[in-house]
Formats: C-alpha cells, sequence, structure tokens
C-alpha cells in the first residue's frame, strides 16, 4: 500500500502515461501504478546507489522489468526528449526539484505533465513554471503523519490567467489559496509562528546587513501570510 502522499501523487498521472519518476528511491510510486494499469511504461531514475539497488529489486520483485526501466543518473539525464508524457519528482526540497527541471530542459520535449511534490520551498518551483512556460493547473495540499505536503501540477502552455496577487500566489500557491483550506491554514500559521520567533531573534542580535536584510525580507512574507489567514 502506498502512502497517502504518493497515492495523492499517482492520482495526477493521466492513465496511459510513459512516467519518469526521478528520484524514485524504492520505485513505489513507479510499481504501484504499473501494477493498477494506469501507466504504459516506466523510467525511474535515480542518483544514489543505495536507492538504486533498492529500487531494482523492487521492480524485480513484482516482475516489471519489461516495463519499468531502472536507470542510475542525475536528474532527467536518465530520459531522452520525447521518451516520457509525465515526470514526477517527489520528497525533495523545492530548489532541487528545481534544479533538475532546470538542468534537465531540453528533456521535457514532448511531456505533457509534470507533477512536483516539494517537501519545503513551493514558490521556487512555481517562479520556474512561469519562466519556462509550465501553466500550473492544480495544486493539493496534505497532511501525513504530522508533515504537511503540496503537489504541484503543470502542463506546458502560458499561463490561462496571469496572477493577480504574484507575490502572494507564489508564496502560498494560487489554487491553494483559493481552496483555503484546514491543511493551509495550519500550515501557514505554523510558518507565521516560526518566522516570528526568528524576527525575536533578530530583534536582539546585531544589525548586521545580513540581519537587516534577512528581517526585511521575513516582515514581507509575514505580512502576505497574515493577509490569507484572515
Ligand atoms: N520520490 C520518493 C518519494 O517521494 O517517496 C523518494 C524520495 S527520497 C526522500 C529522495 C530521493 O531522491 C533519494 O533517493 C535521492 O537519492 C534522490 N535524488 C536526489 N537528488 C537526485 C538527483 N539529482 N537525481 C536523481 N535522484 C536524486
Amino acid at each position: 500500500k502506498l502512502s497517502k502522499r504518493l497515492e495523492a501523487v499517482a492520482s495526477y498521472i493521466p492513465k496511459g502515461a510513459v512516467l519518469a519518476d526521478i528520484g524514485s528511491d524504492h520505485a513505489y510510486l513507479p510499481v504501484y501504478v504499473m501494477r493498477n494499469g494506469l501507466i504504459r511504461k516506466g523510467v525511474v531514475g535515480e542518483v544514489v546507489d543505495g536507492p538504486f539497488q533498492s529500487a531494482m529489486k523492487q521492480v524485480a520483485k513484482n516482475n516489471l522489468e519489461h516495463v519499468i526501466d531502472v536507470r542510475k543518473g542525475d536528474g532527467l539525464e536518465v530520459i531522452q526528449p520525447n521518451e516520457v508524457t509525465c515526470i514526477t519528482i517527489a520528497g525533495m526540497g523545492g530548489s532541487l526539484i528545481r534544479s533538475i527541471l532546470e538542468a534537465g530542459k531540453m528533456k521535457l520535449e514532448g511531456v505533457e505533465r509534470l507533477i512536483l511534490q516539494p517537501n519545503i520551498g513551493a514558490f521556487t518551483i512555481r517562479e520556474w513554471l512561469i519562466e519556462n512556460n509550465w501553466e500550473l493547473i492544480t495544486e493539493e495540499i496534505l497532511e501525513e503523519d504530522k508533515k504537511i505536503y503540496e503537489i504541484l501540477v503543470a502542463e506546458k502552455g502560458e499561463p490561462l490567467k496571469p496572477y493577480e496577487n504574484k507575490e502572494t500566489e507564489l508564496l502560498v500557491g494560487p489554487f491553494l489559496l483559493e481552496e483555503n483550506n484546514a491543511v493551509f491554514q495550519k500550515k501557514w500559521s505554523n510558518e507565521l509562528r516560526h518566522w516570528k520567533k526568528i524576527i525575536e531573534q533578530l530583534e536582539v542580535a546585531e544589525d548586521t546587513p545580513e540581519n537587516l536584510a534577512r528581517k526585511e525580507e521575513l516582515l514581507k512574507k509575514i505580512k502576505i501570510v497574515e493577509g490569507v489567514l484572515q
């Protein structure tokens, strides 16, 4: 059985997709969607040897070697342009996901959908999507084992509507903001509390240019988040 988080990621994979799961670790996600007949073919990418071996084992255990190809390599270097139609990258920081997409841009040819699940720093992915003409089509926020996760789903194409309130929507997510559910409220109340604690520490710290810049940035974010929590 898949975790609630990976099940949510899987739910956005279009039926019949050729999927690349990058940074797959144990390959739970591609094995699950293949066993459920949701994808046609899978590529598993792993850069670290331990997780790569564990992905190979999982695929072999399920007799899926003929339809799931486990490859060792960094980010999107394991796929060719026009090879896959959907890419999942889950369980990493937003800036790592962004750097994988940025370094592998040429490999995105033929990819129709990206499903990205950053553990932190979703804003940096939203920024990358806009800069690279990927349209955010939906988002989900969920809680599992006291951790809060965001899922961003994007398709190739210009944004249909320009962001109305760009800074806010980049930070908290346009779809998540619109839904404004209990998990969203919880996530941003937690962040707010955390930032205010840092501000308190900065108040008593020395006014170095770095501290002042950090404080200014936090105050800006606090203002944005207080606005959405009203
Ligand atoms: N995707 C799985 C999930 O969501 O449960 C596993 C997440 S695990 C925390 C992150 C995995 O990404 C690790 O196995 C790590 O080796 C892999 N990884 C990190 N950077 C990578 C990169 N540049 N290319 C491929 N895999 C990478």
